[in-house]
């Protein structure tokens, strides 16, 4: 997102600031850029048309857009010593992390992976959009996940989870499931989506500093009639709109967390929710109730 200028700071008198605020939202849109990480292997599917509509409408709101169609692309899904050019350091015993990221620092990481990088450096948002395989994204989305979110370039020690490299971007995941919504709750045979969702939005998105916003699910476009599939489509255009300006998921930052004692909770902070009645979040749950919808809706 671009700095916000001097012009902007002024406050305008009230009857004018509806206005004002809107012209400034539609400005500051202006410039947003938009990557969408896209793994469907057909044009026809439902996939596509949600990543159409995707690219529809934010081109027509200003945005610049660029799709990664990883299997157009045949996105190489595996980790292995051949995404570094030259040698690496330590052949006998390679570790993906720390060679990665001596390639990094040195230029020496392969073409492929750089490219996704500088799409992801430029961009203000990115859109992960997908059919759900086994409870997690496709092996090729998680393949481009292992490779371009490389140590040193999307974390480090220092910088994740809140203080992380991806601080200032926003990421979601958009995905359609072959379940209905009814089974993917607390009551139901696959369990709770909150929890589904959260090795994704926080042990990856959320740990590289992503404000994350929340998930846009297609539930069982293939089991549902074609008005239906429509409507969702249709929701999801108009999710967009506005999309740029949604508040993210709520995460724990990382300062309640003690660096010294094993990344525990700080006992002021457990103390202080001591008497609530949810956890804080889905992971971080305290031993109590979850709260509820932490992973699919902003603010609560
Ligand atoms: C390996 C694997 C693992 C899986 N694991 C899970 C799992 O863990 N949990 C789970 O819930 N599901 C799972 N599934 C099911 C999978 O998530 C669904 O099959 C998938 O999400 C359906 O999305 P799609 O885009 O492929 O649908 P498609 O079958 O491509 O599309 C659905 C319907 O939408 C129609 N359509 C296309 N374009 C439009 C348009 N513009 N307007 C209106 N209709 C349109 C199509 O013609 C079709 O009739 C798994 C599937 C596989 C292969």
């Amino acid at each position: 997102m671009p700095p916000v200028d001097n012009e902007m700071r002024q406050a305008p008198c009230p009857a004018e600031y509806g206005e004002y605020q809107q012209t400034q939202i539609r400005l500051l849109q202006v410039s947003e850029k938009v990557l969408i990480v896209y793994a469907h292997q057909s044009s026809g599917s439902f996939n596509s048309a949600a990543k159409d509509a995707a690219v529809e409408v934010l081109t027509a709101k200003g945005c610049t857009v660029e799709v990664s169609d990883l299997y157009a692309m045949k996105f190489k899904a595996t980790a292995t010593a051949e995404d570094i050019t030259g040698k690496v350091k330590n052949a006998d015993h390679f570790r993906y992390g720390e060679e990665t990221k001596l390639a990094w620092e040195a230029g020496k990481l392969t073409a492929d992976i750089t490219e996704e990088q500088r799409k992801l450096t430029e961009a203000d948002l990115v859109i992960f959009q997908f059919p759900m395989y086994w409870f997690t994204v496709p092996a090729i989305m998680k393949g481009w996940m292992d490779r371009v979110l490389t140590l040193g370039f999307a974390f480090t020690h220092e910088k994740r989870y809140s203080q992380g490299i991806f601080k200032e971007k926003k990421a979601m995941l958009s995905f359609t499931t072959g379940s209905q919504e009814s089974m993917f709750t607390a009551n139901g045979i696959n369990g709770d989506m909150n929890v589904t969702l959260w090795p994704l939005q926080n042990g990856i998105l959320h740990y590289c500093g992503f404000q994350v916003l929340a998930p846009q699910i297609f539930w069982a476009p293939s089991h549902v009639p074609s008005e239906a599939r429509g409507t969702m489509l249709e929701s999801w255009r108009t999710r967009m709109l506005g999309l740029l300006g949604e508040n993210p998921l709520a995460f724990t930052p990382l300062d309640c967390f003690d660096g010294e004692k094993g990344y525990q909770l700080k006992p002021e902070v457990h103390e202080k929710h001591a008497a609530k009645e949810f956890g804080l979040t889905v992971g971080i749950h305290l031993g109590k109730a979850l709260p509820p919808n932490n992973q699919m809706k902003a603010g609560v």
